[in-house]
């Protein structure tokens, strides 16, 4: 049974209508769990009546999802903090805050571990566990909007889906719980406010396209050829890069929605001008945006952050092929705050002893 917090305002209808309880409590119910984050209060809610406090109270009812809070580490510039958050099992993941006030977004987690290996990635080096429910999902922007609403009155504008995981490999999962925070009955994130960010998962960007609500697509490439991607990112040889960019352009299409490509730069790997012009010939024709990232090195990966001048040149070659770019600010650099990074640290602590 899923969470409260994973079902859908037509699922709690049904869920009530299955305990022989009028479909019309829904309403509250769901503002209850969904804008004003009652989590296990919930029963003492205003507006709850007694049929429903007594299911709530009969053991039959869903169960709120409760994430414990076991790390907490914010950067020394105020602008991203780091939640390490406990599962119901003991498995742990994170999710992150980020921005300013007007325009905090949450970093959120899809997967404990990854199936997908990128070298550069912490996460890829743990290995897969599980898929997270959609109750586990959407309780990871409760869990960042309480605080927000906690630290600075402020609310929640953007989700980014760029925590641990690869999130079109829980496709239904991930819909379920994006379909929830975009409802206008609960946190009402507007779905363009709403990053998928993927490292290429094909048959995902293809449901993507054709899901109802249109969530923004981000790719992650690193790599302008098979073999320079297939040496970052093991599952290019599944999904190749022609293919990938085709289904892009496909979505881009359908969805009438820019594609923003994330490019990691790494110092002697793909951060020189030839690298520029093949990534602008690949994308050429296309509408996408490409953000470059210089990168963020995590234990266990031995590359390099690119000089600064590459950085510049790079980007000087993307804008003069006519695609906007952005170089991603390294915010948050102290926190770790690259995908799995500090459940990576945490890990490597462990293992060293006190
Ligand atoms: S970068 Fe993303 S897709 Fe790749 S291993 Fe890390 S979490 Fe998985």
């Amino acid at each position: 049974m899923n969470d409260f917090e994973g079902l859908s305002y037509r699922a709690l209808e049904a869920a009530l209508e299955d305990a022989g309880i009028n479909p019309v409590h829904a309403k509250p119910l769901f503002a209850a769990i969904q804008r004003r984050l009652l989590g296990a209060d919930l029963s003492e809610a205003e507006g709850i009546l007694p049929p429903v406090q007594r299911w709530l109270a009969s053991g039959q009812s869903p169960k709120c999802c409760e994430l414990e809070q076991t790390g907490y580490t914010p950067s020394a510039d105020g602008f991203t903090e780091k939640y390490l958050l406990r599962l119901a099992e003991g498995a742990e993941v994170e999710a992150v805050r980020m921005g300013f006030p007007g325009r905090f977004t949450a970093c959120l987690s899809s997967q404990v571990g990854c199936a997908m290996g990128c070298v550069f990635c912490a996460t890829g080096q743990m290995g897969f566990s599980r898929h997270l429910t959609a109750g586990e999902i959407v309780a990871q922007a409760h869990h960042v909007e309480r605080s927000l609403r906690a630290s600075h009155g402020d609310r929640l504008r953007n989700i980014v889906m760029m925590g641990m995981g690869e999130p079109l490999h829980n496709f239904e999962p991930l819909m379920e719980a994006l379909d929830i925070l975009t409802d206008n009955r609960g946190l009402n994130i507007g779905p363009a406010r709403v990053a998928v960010s993927t490292v290429g998962h094909i048959p995902g960007i293809q449901k993507l396209a054709r899901h109802p609500k249109r969530y923004s697509l981000a790719v992650s490439l690193h790599g302008a050829s098979d073999a320079e991607r297939g040496a970052l990112i093991p599952v290019n040889k599944k999904w190749p890069l022609a293919e990938l960019v085709e289904a892009c352009r496909e979505y881009s299409a359908i969805k009438r929605a820019r594609v923003f490509f994330a490019w990691t730069l790494i110092g002697g790997v793909n951060d020189s001008a030839d690298h520029a012009h093949r990534l602008a010939a690949l994308l050429t024709g296309m509408d996408a945006h490409v953000n470059l990232i210089p990168l963020n090195a995590t234990e266990g990966y031995e590359g390099e952050a690119p000089a600064e001048e590459n950085v510049r040149e790079f980007q000087r070659i993307i804008q003069e092929s006519g695609l906007p770019s952005t170089v991603r600010q390294r915010r948050g650099i102290d926190v770790a705050a690259g995908c799995g990074q500090l459940k990576a640290k945490r890990r490597v602590r462990a293992a060293a002893g006190p």
